[in-house]
C-alpha cells in the first residue's frame, strides 16, 4: 500500500511544461506511481481544485539550520533551502551535515562555503579590510577543496562585507569550483549605489575562470534604475557563452546586520541614504524608524540586529524575474518568532500571485519551473524539482485563487505570517504541512555533492 495518493490535482509538469490531471503514490518518500486510474493509499489527499507543484527550491537564503525559518519556507511551498550565502556559512560542513540528519530539519538542506567564514578566517584574514597574501589564498583554495569534498554544492562570495579582498582572491576560489564543476553565488561589492564595475568583476571572473557564477539577490544589488542595464551586462555575457545566471527577490528593500559594512557611517553617507529609509527588523527596537541617536546607540550596544533598508522600485521585480534565466529566491535569515523581513514568510506565495496572477509575465508552468526544475538543474541536485517516477516527493498544493502572502515590514505588522492558499507540503513523502498547518515535522535531508 502506498504511504501517500494525491488524488484529481492538476499536476504541474516543469520539464514539458504542460498542466496534466494525473494522481500520485507516494512511497517511502518517493514518486512511485504517477496513473490516471485511482489509487490507494494509507492517507489520500484530495487534489480536486488546487495545482500540485513540485517543491521550490530556494537558492538564496541563510537558514542555516536554523529551524523556525525552515518551518516559515515549508509554509511557502519551499522544500529545499541553499544555505551557506553572501560569503558566510557559520558552521562545520561535516559535521553539520550528520548532526542535521540525525535531528531532522523542515526541509531539504544544501549549504555552500563561505568566502569570508570559514574561508578567510581560518586563514587569519578576520578583518575585511585586510587583503590576502599569496599563501593565504593558495591554503584557502585547499580549505575549499576540502569544503568541495565534504559535499558543499559551491563557494559563496560576499563582496560588499569584505571590502579588502582583491579580485585575485575570488579568480583562485572560482576555479577551485570550476575544477569540481560547482557554483560560485556572488553577492557583488557595491562601493556606491549604482556601481555596475561590480557586475562587470563577477562576468570577468566567469571569463576567465570558466566558472559558473551566479550572481545572488540581483534586484537588492541593482534597483534604483540600474536594473535594465545591469540585465543588459548580464545578457551580454552569457550571449557569449560565459556561465552567468542570476536569483532574485519579491522585494527592493533589503536587509543586513547593523554591524556589517554596510552600515558604517561612512558607507551610509557615500550612498546618501537617510535615516528614514531604515527600519530595525529585530531585537528591542523593531519596527523603529532609524534616527541618528537611534543608530549610534545600536552600532554600540544592539548591533547584532537586522535592519531593513528601503530603496528601488518595483517594477525593477519584475524585470529581474521574467527572465527565463532567473530564479526567484528569498534571501531568508534566521529570525525569532514576530521578526526579520517578510521575505522569509511571503517570497514564493507573492511570487506566483505578482508574476502569474497579477501581471501575468509568466505563465503558471514556466513559473513554477523557474523555482524548482531550474534550479535542480543549476545546482546539480539529483532526483529534485521535477514530478517523475523515481524523484524525491517533495510537493506542495495551492490553490490558485487564494494563494496569497501575508507577511509585513516589521513596523506594518508581522513579517513571518504565513500564506494563505497552500494546504498542503510534503517534503520527502512526509507531509509538512497539512490542511494549511504546520506539522512540525523534519523530514528534510541534507543534499551533500
Ligand atoms: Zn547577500
Amino acid at each position: 500500500m502506498l504511504t501517500i495518493a494525491i488524488q484529481n490535482g492538476n499536476v504541474i509538469d516543469v520539464r514539458s511544461k504542460k498542466i496534466v490531471k494525473l494522481n500520485i503514490g507516494i512511497q517511502d518518500g518517493v514518486i512511485v506511481q504517477l496513473s490516471e486510474m485511482p489509487l490507494e493509499a494509507t492517507r489520500v489527499i484530495d487534489g480536486t481544485g488546487l495545482y500540485v507543484a513540485p517543491g521550490f527550491i530556494d537558492v538564496h537564503g541563510h537558514l542555516d539550520g536554523y529551524e523556525y525559518g525552515g518551518e516559515l519556507s515549508a509554509m511557502q511551498g519551499v522544500t529545499t533551502t541553499v544555505g551557506g550565502n553572501c560569503g558566510y556559512c557559520p558552521v562545520q560542513l561535516k559535521e553539520f551535515f550528520d548532526e542535521q540528519d540525525r535531528r531532522g530539519y523542515p526541509i531539504n538542506q544544501a549549504m555552500l562555503v563561505g568566502h569570508d567564514a570559514p574561508l578567510r578566517e581560518a586563514v587569519g584574514l578576520t578583518d575585511p579590510h585586510m587583503l590576502a597574501e599569496p599563501e593565504q589564498i593558495e591554503q584557502m583554495k585547499e580549505l575549499a577543496r576540502q569544503a568541495l569534498r565534504d559535499g558543499a554544492c559551491g563557494v559563496s562570495f560576499g563582496l560588499d562585507y569584505v571590502p579588502g579582498c582583491s579580485i585575485e582572491e575570488v579568480k583562485a576560489l572560482a576555479s577551485v569550483c570550476a575544477e569540481f564543476g560547482r557554483i560560485c553565488p556572488v553577492h557583488t561589492r557595491l562601493l556606491v549605489e549604482n556601481d555596475l564595475y561590480s557586475l562587470y568583476e563577477v562576468i570577468d571572473v566567469a571569463r576567465q575562470t570558466g566558472a559558473h557564477m551566479l550572481v545572488s539577490h540581483f534586484v537588492y544589488q541593482y534597483c534604483n534604475g540600474m536594473v535594465p542595464q545591469a540585465i543588459s551586462m548580464l545578457e551580454k555575457a552569457r550571449a557569449r557563452g560565459l556561465k552567468v545566471e542570476m536569483d532574485s527577490g519579491m522585494y527592493t528593500n533589503w536587509s543586513t546586520y547593523l554591524n556589517t559594512t554596510t552600515f558604517d557611517l561612512q558607507n551610509i553617507q557615500m550612498n546618501q541614504w537617510s535615516w528614514e529609509q531604515m527600519v530595525v527588523g529585530t531585537g528591542t527596537y523593531r519596527g523603529k524608524v532609524m534616527t541618528e541617536e537611534l543608530y549610534h546607540h545600536m552600532r554600540a550596544y544592539h548591533p547584532n540586529e537586522a535592519i531593513v533598508l528601503f530603496e528601488g522600485e518595483e517594477w525593477e521585480i519584475y524585470e529581474c524575474l521574467k527572465l527565463p534565466y532567473s530564479m526567484p529566491s528569498s534571501d531568508a535569515g534566521a529570525y525569532a518568532v514576530g521578526e526579520g523581513h517578510p521575505q522569509i514568510a511571503g517570497t514564493f506565495p507573492r511570487y506566483i500571485r505578482e508574476m502569474v496572477k497579477e501581471r501575468k509575465l509568466l505563465t503558471l508552468e514556466e513559473a513554477i519551473y523557474k523555482g524548482t526544475l531550474l534550479p535542480a538543474e543549476i545546482f546539480d541536485f539529483e532526483k529534485k524539482g521535477s514530478i517523475e517516477l523515481g524523484y524525491d516527493a517533495d510537493l506542495f498544493l495551492f490553490d490558485l485563487d487564494q494563494i496569497r502572502d501575508m507577511a509585513q515590514y516589521p513596523h506594518l505588522g508581522a513579517p513571518d505570517a504565513a500564506p494563505e492558499g497552500i494546504p498542503y507540503v510534503l517534503v520527502n513523502g512526509v507531509l509538512a504541512v497539512d490542511e494549511g498547518i504546520c506539522t512540525h515535522s523534519r523530514s528534510g535531508k541534507c543534499i551533500r555533492k
